[in-house]
């Protein structure tokens, strides 16, 4: 039924356009007797742009219906404003493609540049200064008073900690922990790594996830490999 329709309206569109045609070459060979005086240019443009606002009804549709040197003008006007209507359905298709295409680029260039959660660049560099820190050490047989120590402040993210160890530590592997409390037993973070420099300056790097850390005090916990006890620090997370 709808390709019926569709076959109807179409051929029915053809017929339109062929009494069309015959009408425009009876006009234009002059065939016909117009009425009235000839509408003036801005007239005939709207009527060429099939503007809502003429009336079929209006006298001067009918005189340019059947005057040569209207209906000549209404063809190069129709013929002017339909190539301009493709010129802008074509401008308008190139603005389009260059939007998608400007958009994909920056959606990959961000791509590109998002770090990736588990990646080092993605680490913020720290550094902390112990060379002259007092320090709470835990020893099993003593419950040593701490002494008054300052607070040592880190991010809640990926943090690559460079410890400056305090001044006559020994070289070799230090474990680096934050701890919720003066054991080593309960850890946010942890990690290995080998001392370097010499007795004045020694430093040990080493990567924390502190990313899933509440802010709050904690503790920053060093550990020779050939020693038992901890160092702890205190330490804030922000
Ligand atoms: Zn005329």
């Amino acid at each position: 039924m709808l390709m019926k329709l569709h076959w109807f309206s179409r051929a029915e569109d053809r017929l339109d356009a062929w009494v069309t045609r015959q009408h425009q070459e009876l006009v234009l060979d002059g065939k016909t007797a117009p009425v009235g005086p000839c509408p003036d240019d801005a007239f005939l443009e709207s009527v060429a742009r099939q503007s809502k606002q003429i009336a079929l009804s209006d006298p001067r549709v009918d005189h340019a219906a059947n005057c040569p040197v209207c209906m000549r003008r209404l063809l190069e006007l129709r013929s002017q404003h339909q190539s301009r209507r493709r010129r802008l359905v074509f401008r308008a298709a190139v603005g389009c493609c260059l939007l998608i295409v400007a958009a994909f680029v920056v959606v990959s260039w961000r791509g590109a540049n998002t770090p990736h959660p588990t990646d080092n660049m993605a680490a913020i560099s720290e550094t902390i200064d112990l060379s002259n820190a007092g320090t709470l050490r835990s020893l099993p047989s003593n419950s040593a008073q701490p002494s008054p120590l300052q607070s040592v402040l880190l991010p809640a993210a990926l943090v690559r900690v460079t410890i400056i160890l305090p001044r006559y530590s020994r070289l070799g592997q230090y474990t680096v922990a934050v701890t919720r409390d003066q054991t080593v037993n309960d850890q946010l973070a942890h990690d290995d790594a080998n001392a370097t420099g010499n007795g004045d300056r020694e430093e040990v790097s080493v990567d924390l996830d502190l990313r899933k850390s509440k802010p709050g005090f904690y503790f920053l916990a060093t550990t020779h490999e050939q020693d038992q006890a901890s160092y702890y620090y205190p330490l804030q997370i922000k």
